[in-house]
């Protein structure tokens, strides 16, 4: 119960303190996606990008690309054009980071009607300076594999696979602050017991990390209740890493790792 006493909602959407508006407009049903063949108008340009670029080898995919497509509003129907990113590379340009973070680049807004909202398509984060390298795919289809087999190939620490936005913040937050994704996980489920009252009478959604300064935060998004933050400190963060690391396996996985709670999950119950 103590815990309760320091998880504060707010109820506003889309105002949170936190860097994940976008998780409100998604549970209205208002994403827009250039694929689920709604309103998605592919250029031929795009396929002779992705298919000049195979050809030039990795190297070259590592590199920031875009194709402009065109993107008609869902809401009004007004046709708009829209920068499709197959590869952010934020080592060479740190100014995408800000924008993913602050919801300016996966985004869709419609100036005759004033729709916003999430655009989650197949893209690939790359930071080399961090070693990370994140593939964001809404679905798993036998493209994304062939793809994701390619991008196996380059040797990165860090390569983790996420199906939607949120998670794609949450993996940038987490490396900005040096920690380890996995870490985060065990701490979110620890959190679980403890979220138990408040889950009686509501649906917890997700959980996800946020920091202000050095603070660490959990963000808990209740249906009803709207978002929570529940502080974490430094010193939790370092007990949860010494109590789990010895069970995470200390080798490196090379392929991508969907990490996520049902992951640590697994280890922490044993799963397979
Ligand atoms: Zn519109």
């Amino acid at each position: 119960m103590g815990l309760a006493l320091h998880c504060r909602y707010d109820r506003r959407k889309g105002i949170a303190p936190s860097p994940y508006p976008s998780l409100s407009l998604a549970e209205e049903g208002l994403t827009v996606g250039f694929s689920g063949g709604l309103c998605y108008d592919r250029k031929d340009a795009w396929q002779g990008l992705c298919r000049q670029d195979r050809s030039r080898g990795l190297i070259m995919d590592k590199l920031t690309r875009y194709s402009t497509e065109e993107l008609k509003c869902p809401q009004c129907g007004k046709v708009h054009m829209v920068k499709r990113y197959a590869v952010v590379n934020v080592t060479e340009k740190p100014e995408l980071k800000e924008q993913v973070l602050m919801n300016k680049l996966f985004v869709f807004h419609c100036d005759q009607c004033d729709l916003t909202a999430p655009l989650t398509y197949e893209t690939v984060y790359v930071d080399s300076k961090k070693q990370l390298l994140i593939y964001l795919a809404p679905e798993k289809t036998s493209n994304v594999e062939k793809s994701l087999a390619e991008w196996q190939k380059l040797d990165f620490r860090h390569k983790r696979l996420v199906d939607n936005l949120n998670d794609l913040k949450e993996k940038i937050l987490i490396a900005d602050n040096l920690l380890d994704d996995r870490i985060v996980e065990f701490m979110k489920i620890e959190h679980l017991k403890q979220l138990e009252n408040e889950m009686k009478d509501d649906n917890l959604l997700n959980i996800l990390f946020d920091y202000q300064g050095t603070q660490y935060y959990l963000m808990v998004f209740f249906e009803k209740k709207g978002i929570g933050r529940i502080p974490v400190s430094q010193e939790y963060y370092r007990d949860v890493e010494h109590r789990y690391s010895h069970r995470m396996g200390k080798k490196i996985d090379k392929n991508f790792m969907e990490v996520d709670m049902r992951w640590a999950g697994d280890i922490m119950f044993d799963r397979n």
